[in-house]
């Protein structure tokens, strides 16, 4: 389904920018992996605190994940060689949908399995790919993402931490700042300017960040939940071996932005409410109210485009290319769709945000931690700064 043909705007130049979301096929034997899947769930997912289900990538449980990587279901699209499965990234998809729609607790292992073995693999050495991603896919070591700092978030090529040459080695000093998952994290994927007195994006560098390596200082930043997902990270002369170094030095923009488009492409960016669209629908068949009933089909149609859309990315990465214009459409409206959900479920039904209800529940817990969803991963206005100058608008 090719858009933006006749009729769209051009740009200065008189060019006319298009974006495809062109329908995939799901693999032979999906429904048997899913099946799978669905079996380990059944077996494996035993937390009764039906609001740990919202939202769920975000939620760490250190059992669940060492369960999942035993199982196999981590690491999926990784090479053998490094304790991988050497499956398709579709087939990853598959696990991913299945686990994120039942609200499965996979927050500990995420970003490492999403984010920091594919950078490895991309851009790390051999050493640092035998050293850390069998124990990734194992579901036993974790990442986390050392990008924003107080005056660098949006604005990412203002990052103002060091890495200074020491000998073979470096020294790292700074701060980083909404840091998910730092403090249980074993290793850090951190964005450095490495020549002093550059400017903006050049001359950064990427570092693989033992968390442990003295001078590190994690503190907690508890989020309006009263939980603590994220922190602040003080760099204070942090002394790192030559081989610390992830890909070429001054070269850390282009990884980043790599990295970036595994954060911003995957289902987690439209599936953080499923689990109360699921139980919207369970309450519309129960209640057999109207207006519960159009709800839940509303969201229905609206998911099962935004899965199509999802899918289609997915599918183009597979074949190696790089639809990052058409994963940044995806997470704007998948984050506007899993913002919307808890806020139409509230004005729809009747609830009394107060009780044990599961639809309550659910509802209360989302409508406190979705506002974040549209910030984590790039905010709204800079993705849609980036459609519009992918469509050649700006
Ligand atoms: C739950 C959560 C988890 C996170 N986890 C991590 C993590 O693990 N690692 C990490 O590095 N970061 C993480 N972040 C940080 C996240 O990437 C930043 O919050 C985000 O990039 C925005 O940066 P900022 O908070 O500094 O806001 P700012 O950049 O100060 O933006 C403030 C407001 O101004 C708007 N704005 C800024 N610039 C422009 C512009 N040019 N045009 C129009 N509007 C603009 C923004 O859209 C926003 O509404 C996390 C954030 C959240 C909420």
């Amino acid at each position: 389904m090719p858009f933006g043909h006749a009729g769209s705007p051009a740009n200065r130049d008189g060019l006319v920018q298009t974006f495809t979301f062109k329908p995939f096929d799901m693999p032979a034997n999906a429904a048997a992996l899913r099946e799978q899947v669905r079996a380990f769930i059944r077996d494996n997912m035993t937390d009764g605190d039906i609001a740990r289900r919202a939202n769920c990538w975000q939620v760490n449980d250190p059992d669940f994940s060492r369960a999942l990587g035993k199982a196999g279901l981590i690491g999926l699209s990784l090479p053998r060689q490094y304790g991988g499965h050497d499956r398709s990234a579709l087939e990853r998809y598959i696990v991913l949908e299945e686990l994120l729609s039942v609200g499965a607790p996979v927050g500990a292992h995420w970003i490492a399995d999403r984010q920091t073995a594919p950078l490895l693999l991309r851009y790390g050495t051999e050493e640092q790919r035998r050293r850390w991603i069998p124990g990734i896919a194992a579901g036993e070591v974790y990442g986390c993402i050392g990008l924003s700092e107080p005056n660098a978030g949006s604005d990412l090529a203002s990052v103002r931490s060091s890495a200074r040459r020491d000998g073979d080695g470096w020294v790292l000093n700074g701060q980083k700042i909404w840091t998910t998952n730092a403090h249980i994290a074993h290793i850090m994927i951190g964005l450095f300017r490495s020549e002093e007195g550059s400017e903006r994006n050049a001359r950064l560098s990427q570092f693989l960040i033992p968390l442990d390596t003295p001078g590190i200082t994690i503190r907690p930043i508890i989020n309006l939940t009263g939980e603590h997902d994220f922190n602040e990270v003080f760099f204070d002369d942090v002394k790192l071996p030559a081989d610390a170094l992830i890909g070429e030095e001054g070269q850390g923009w282009a990884q980043a932005t790599a990295e970036l488009s595994l954060e911003r492409s995957g289902p987690e960016r439209y599936l953080s409410s499923m689990v109360l669209v699921t139980e919207l629908v369970r309450h519309a068949a129960k209640s057999g109210d109207p207006a519960a009933i159009a709800l839940a089909g509303r969201f229905t149609s609206e998911a099962w485009t935004l899965r199509q859309m999802s899918l289609a990315v997915a599918g183009r990465m597979a074949m190696g290319e790089d639809p990052a214009l058409e994963a940044t459409i995806v997470k704007d409206l998948g984050n506007s769709f899993e913002q919307a959900v808890p806020q139409l479920v509230q004005q729809v039904i009747e609830l009394d945000l107060s009780s044990d209800d599961p639809l309550a529940l659910l509802a209360a817990q989302l409508l406190q931690v979705s506002p974040s969803f549209s910030l984590r991963g790039g905010t709204r206005e800079i993705l849609r700064g980036i459609v519009a100058r992918g469509l050649g608008l700006r």
